[in-house]
Order: C-alpha cells, then structure tokens, then sequence
C-alpha cells in the first residue's frame, strides 16, 4: 500500500459514518450496550470493542490504523503526548534491578525519564558514541531496553538501526526507536528488527503546530501487553479531537514532507558553504559521516538540520538568533513554520560539552515558507558573522 492511499483514505471507512468524507469526532467517554451479554463479549477483547475512551475510540481508531500501516507495524497506540509513548514503552520492559542503554544525543526528557527510574532500582547508561562496539560494551547481563534515535536530537548523527537491533536480539534486550525526524515516509525500523517505535506526533505526522500528542507502533503481542497495562493504567491516552487533527495533518503528510525535504537540503547546502558556518548537521549532506548510512537506511530526509558557528559563543549564538526575522524562536518543530533554537542557554556549557555539543549549534526546523525568503533571512543574520 503506498503512503498516500494511506494518508487519503486508508482505515477511513466511510460508510460506517454515513459515507462522511471527513470522520466524525467521537466525543463521548463510553459506549452502551443493548444487552450484557454483548457487553461482556466485549470485555473479553477490550482492544476490538469500543467501551470506554481511556481504552479505544473510533476517531483515534482511525488514525492509529493509518499510522499502523505506514510503520508497516501491526497495531498503534495514539498517546496524549510523545513521551507518554516513550514512557510507556520502557516501562513495559523494566523492572527493579534492571538496566536501560540509549545511544547517542537523546531527546532530553526521555534522557530525564531514564534518570528518574533511578528511583525504582532501574540504572542507566547513555553510550555517547553511536559505534556499534561502544554500544556492545555498555551492554550488561541486567540490560533489557536499548533506547534510539536515528537520527539523535540536536547533532542529527545516525544509527546503525539493523546492526543495534540485531545486537540486542542475540541478548535478548528490547530495542526501541523514535522515529519521529524520518516519519514513517522515510524510515521504518520495524522493517529493521527494532521491536517498537515511538513518534511525537506533535511534529511533522500532525504538522500544524496544534496539537501534542504521541504514537507507539508495535507487533499485536508486544500491543496485547501495553494495551492493558501501560495504556490504561497510566492513562496517557490521545482525546479523540487531537486524533481528527492529526488525520488532518497526515492527508498531507507526504506533499509536506517532499516540501520539507526539498526546501532542508537547499538550506543546508547554503549554510555549508557560508563562510560563518564551521559545520552542518544534516545526513542528506554528501560531507556528512553519516551520508553512505542515510542511502541505507532512509528514502528520505525531513526539514530539521543543526549547524555550528565558526565562532561559537554564547553571544554570537545570540545575536545571530535574535537577527533572524523569518524564522521564529520557539521549541518543537515539524510544523509549518520555520523554528530556530540553541540548546546553549549562555550557563549551561558543561552540560553541552558533556553531550558532545558545540556552544556553536543553532537548530533550525524548515517550514513550508518560501525556500529563497529562508535563505535570505539566514544570509542577513550570518553576514555580520563571518569570522576573518
Ligand atoms: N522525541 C523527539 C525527538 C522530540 O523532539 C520530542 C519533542 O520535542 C519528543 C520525542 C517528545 O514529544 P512530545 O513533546 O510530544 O511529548
């Protein structure tokens, strides 16, 4: 099935609304039944039936079908936020005494999620280098989940996706991996061996910058467990008028992400050869380490890239964001408008150095704006900059 039968129509199911074209939202916290006896066949497969909201509902049905089918997983979960998924897949494979390993630059709070675990007996291990023999190293007898990004937060570096998941199946350890940069469209690590994949869907499957919310996409026995425990226990479930925006957002998943995609590589060929500029993050780049990689292992690159000023002060940081006129300062991204952020808060160093980060890096989210307008405000702001 390709993408955008998918996006457009698949798990719509018309006709059981009437033939409405667009869904509508089911916002009613339970079900009835005619008679108990229907009701308590239901209850025996609570994850086909429709009983009560925290469990499933037709509108976030929908949607999770349609992303289902473009992880090429078996079933989705829709969550109320990206690390509501996150969470609830690791917590689905911990317990006291046990160890978690992520790799690489992780998404901050799930980094603090795992530190937090700390308190229920669970340890952690962030291996920097995402070198297969590093990540073999941190691995320990006590070590159930390995924890990915590909590519990382921030520094955009990729991971050997087949290679990791093939490495921790001979150890018996869980893999999961946000795949959220790529989007289903260009990557799929299911199709890798990784056993779940999480997304914030507060990004480009949503791409509108109105809604939080989360996916975890999954095999149906690893589902058959989640379901009833960390999905309806905790409770961090989507609310079904997220779930019709985010049907919203994803019929135009595929014409936004080739926009993205398109718009990202022009601009971080530009800023490559801007003398300013010490280096671009981004895999789509022919000088990045990663580019043999990212032909293995993507169809595709998405609109968020990272680069590093020659002169990497917290100032020059600063005045080159605040020059920025086009691209607004803001966290997230994914969305329509173009976003600029550094993770270098001018007190803050330490930390950076000890995730391997440049003072330098400025992080920038391509939008669906006009490409030339983007390099010109980038060209205005860096122009001043340009090291001698
Ligand atoms: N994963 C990545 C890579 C992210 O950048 C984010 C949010 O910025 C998340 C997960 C968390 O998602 P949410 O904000 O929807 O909880």
């Amino acid at each position: 099935m390709d993408h955008r039968y998918i996006c457009t129509h698949f798990g719509d199911d018309y006709h059981r609304f009437h033939g409405a074209v667009v869904p509508p939202i089911y916002e009613n916290s339970l079900f009835v039944y005619e008679d108990f006896t229907r009701f308590v066949e239901a209850m025996k497969d609570e994850q086909n039936h429709y009983i009560y909201w925290r469990g499933t509902n037709p509108t976030v049905e929908i949607a999770e079908k349609k992303i289902a089918a473009l992880e090429q997983g078996e079933r989705c979960k829709l969550f109320s936020s990206g690390m509501a998924a996150i969470s609830s897949a690791v917590l689905a494979f911990v317990r006291s005494g046990d160890h978690i390993v992520s790799v690489g630059n992780i998404y901050g709070p799930a980094i603090k999620f795992f530190r937090y675990l700390k308190k229920f007996g669970i340890e952690h291990t962030n291996v920097l280098s995402k070198n297969i023999d590093s990540i073999e190293k941190a691995i320990r007898s006590n070590t159930t989940v390995i924890y990915l990004e590909s590519p990382t937060t921030m520094t955009f570096k990729l991971v050997d996706l087949p290679s990791v998941a093939s490495l921790a199946k001979t150890n018996n350890i869980t893999t999961i991996a946000d795949n959220t940069w790529a989007t289903p469209l260009f990557q799929n690590p299911l199709t890798y061996g990784i056993d779940i994949v999480v997304h914030s869907v507060s990004k480009y499957l949503g791409g509108h910058s109105d809604i939080v919310g989360g996916a975890l996409i999954t095999s149906q026995d690893i589902m058959d467990h989640i379901f009833y425990n960390e999905y309806q226990l905790l409770g961090g479930v989507m609310p079904p008028y997220e779930a019709w925006l985010l049907i919203k957002g994803l019929r135009t998943l595929p014409i936004r992400m080739k926009n993205h995609q398109e718009s990202a590589i022009k601009v971080a060929q530009f800023l490559h050869q801007h003398p300013a500029v010490k280096k671009v993050n981004y895999p789509a780049l022919k000088s990045s380490p990663d580019y043999e990689l990212g032909q293995k292992l993507l169809r595709g690159y998405s609109g968020l890239l990272s680069f590093e000023l020659k002169i990497n002060t917290f100032d020059n940081v600063l005045s080159t964001i605040n020059s920025l006129k086009l691209f607004k300062i803001g966290v997230s991204w994914g969305g329509f408008e173009s976003l600029v952020i550094s993770p270098n808060y001018g007190y803050n160093t330490e930390q950076l150095s000890e995730a391997g980060i440049d003072p330098g890096l400025i992080r920038i989210s391509i939008g669906l704006e006009d490409v030339n307008e983007l390099i010109n405000d980038l060209d205005r702001a860096l122009s001043s900059k340009t090291a001698t």
